[in-house]
């Protein structure tokens, strides 16, 4: 199991698991859980409680289940179950034998509910979901108790029986738990229990036609798994009480619930319900669309478990809500992508270049080194031949100030090859756009080193014309304009912030010939470009690449601060 890297202080749930241990407070225990709810594709907001759960577990010796909290049979699949094993597994995480599923314990839930009603603490209340929010008040004002409040215990007990036998309709009925209807907090306003609910669960079938409610479930989820710090976000902790009187009042074994910040990233939106959305209105081309925040979509785009985990654990945890700068992410990512990702010449957006002075025909292969920061890694060869591609944006034909790249009559090197001059430029007779760079090379400056000690300004990278193969590259920008997608003018919601520009799909690129054959999934470096995954789209007859991250483009840089 992956461990932390970095040496960082103690966050304020590894101070409180510290001083449990110290007091023997779970007799040495730490045990934890990932509680997803089966009705989406788990995001980075998930990899954090992810690598928070697990993490503990892993640095304190101790156990994290899996666990899904699979209480609403209609919003719920299995196809998202199957998604979240896999997820947390490439993220790095073992819940060994411990999956568990809080529909394992229905029938345990339903003993609890039925002791509840006998301890006079539970009743049927046959008020419409209308009236029960009528009924419930609001912040300012009391909720006022429901007529059915007072009903017998057998009375209780004979309609919750029927209710479970399948005797009323939907909604017609619910458990509700007796507390305070004048409650300061909502949540202990006789919450609701139990529902009907005729729905096939991806579990249980048709075995139940009631289904407890989220919070009658989970923390008894947690008791029943002798889970020890029950974390969770930040808009829980009004729901603790509530938690704290179910387990209290059933006298049964009681976790610690500990509230952490959720993470929130600049340009994205994290809730599931708006996901969903994005998927089902077609704005992105599925869960794992390379610009969607889910470990399907990142791990796509080509980003490794080891930059989202060091991500995780740099953001810290915390008591306060904030945002996260998704730089901070793409930082992550270039760094450990940096050290891994082999080098490779691969050019966006060709622009032929004849080398006039090199002889036809010959083609030589050129030592090329395949990654300056881990020896190790070896080298290659790639071909060199007298018609190469370069970059449309490594030439000007006006070269602005500061501009070192190709120009008329001007030198630069080719990556492992050879010092060229710019000759002449051939020009489009329409629209008298540049579609071809006649060139001359210097023999005498092999590997890219000249031998009189003269200078040039830029390297360029490139391809050779004959031997590249033609790929397909996805770029992709935020999928949203604003970094905060949410900041949007009254009665429009975050689609309006929508990015029209956050795909540009280039069809006539072209890579070096080594990385025929290259694998979904593999991971490289374009030299000068950024780093680049190969996309399960591919084929062996054409490659198709999402540039998962771009390098830091010093020109761009320079330009914009000349504006
Ligand atoms: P949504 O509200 O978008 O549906 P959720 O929080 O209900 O998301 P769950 O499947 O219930 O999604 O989440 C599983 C666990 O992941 C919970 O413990 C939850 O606290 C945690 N989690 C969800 N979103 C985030 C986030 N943005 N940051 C940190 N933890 C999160
Ligand atoms: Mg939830």
């Amino acid at each position: 199991m992956p461990t932390n890297r970095t040496k960082r202080p103690l966050n304020f749930i590894e101070e409180i698991v510290e001083d449990d241990l110290r007091t023997n407070k779970w007799e040495g225990r730490v045990h934890t859980r990932f509680p997803p709810e089966p009705n989406g594709y788990l995001h980075i907001g998930h990899a954090k409680s992810i690598c928070l759960n697990f993490g503990l577990a892993t640095k304190y010796n101790g156990l994290c289940n899996l666990r899904f909290d699979d209480t609403n049979p209609i919003k719920e699949e299995a196809e998202y179950v199957e998604s979240i094993k896999e997820d947390v597994r490439w993220l790095g995480f073992d819940w060994g034998d411990r999956l568990c599923y809080a529909s394992d314990y229905f029938d345990q839930l339903y003993e609890w509910a039925v002791r509840l009603i006998k301890a006079g603490k539970a009743y049927v209340c046959d008020l419409t979901p209308e009236e029960t929010r009528e009924y419930r008040g609001t912040l300012t004002r009391p909720g006022r108790d429901s007529p059915y409040r007072n009903r017998s215990i057998e009375e209780n007990l004979d309609l919750f029986e029927g209710m479970w036998a399948g005797q009323f309709p939907d909604g017609s009925r619910t458990l509700r738990a007796k507390i305070d209807m004048a409650a300061s907090n909502m949540n202990m306003r006789d919450p609701v229990m139990y529902r009907i609910l005729q729905a096939t669960h991806h579990r249980t079938g048709d075995k139940w036609c009631i289904y407890p409610m989220y919070d009658f479930t989970h923390g008894q989820s947690d008791s029943i798994e002798r889970i020890t710090h029950s974390i969770c976000t930040l808009e829980f902790e009004d729901h603790r009480p509530l938690y704290d009187w179910f387990l209290d009042e059933l006298n049964v074994y009681h976790p610690q619930q500990i509230e952490f910040a959720r993470l929130e990233l600049t340009y994205t939106v994290m809730s599931k319900r708006k996901l969903l959305e994005l998927v089902e209105e077609g704005h992105v081309s599925g869960w794992d669309d390379p610009r969607m925040p889910t470990i399907c979509g990142l791990r796509r785009r080509g980003c490794t478990p080891e930059s989202i985990r060091n991500f995780c654990d740099r953001i810290g945890v915390a008591k306060f809500n904030s945002t996260v700068d998704i730089t901070l992410l793409e930082h992550c990512l270039r760094e450990d992508l940096n050290k891994r990702a082999p080098r490779v010449m691969g050019v966006l957006r060709p622009l032929r270049v004849v080398i006039d002075n090199y002889p036809e025909g010959q083609v030589e292969e050129l030592d090329a080194v395949n990654n300056p920061e881990d020896p190790g890694m070896g080298t290659r060869k790639v071909p060199f031949s007298r018609v190469l591609y370069i970059e449309r944006d490594d030439f000007r034909e006006d070269p602005p100030k500061k501009f070192f790249r190709l120009a008329p009559g001007r030198e630069v090197r080719l990556r492992y090859g050879y010092f060229i001059t710019c000759v002449d430029v051939v020009r489009d007779s329409q629209t008298g756009e540049v579609v071809e760079l006649h060139c001359t090379y210097d023999p005498a400056t092999r590997g890219g080193d000249s031998p009189d000690g003269r200078k040039v300004k830029a390297t360029l990278h490139w391809v050779s014309a004959a031997h590249a193969l033609e790929t397909e590259v996805r770029l992709y920008d935020h999928l949203f304009v604003k970094p905060d997608p949410d900041d949007v003018e009254e009665g429009r919601d975050y689609k309006a912030n929508l990015n029209p520009n956050s795909l540009e799909i280039l069809t006539s690129c072209r890579v070096e010939p080594s990385l025929a054959g290259a694998a979904p999934g593999s991971r490289y470096q374009f030299e000068r470009l950024g780093y680049f995954c190969v996309d399960p789209d591919s084929s062996t007859e054409r490659l198709v690449f999402n540039r998962t991250v771009p390098l830091r483009d010093t020109w761009a840089k320079i330009e914009k601060e000349q504006k």
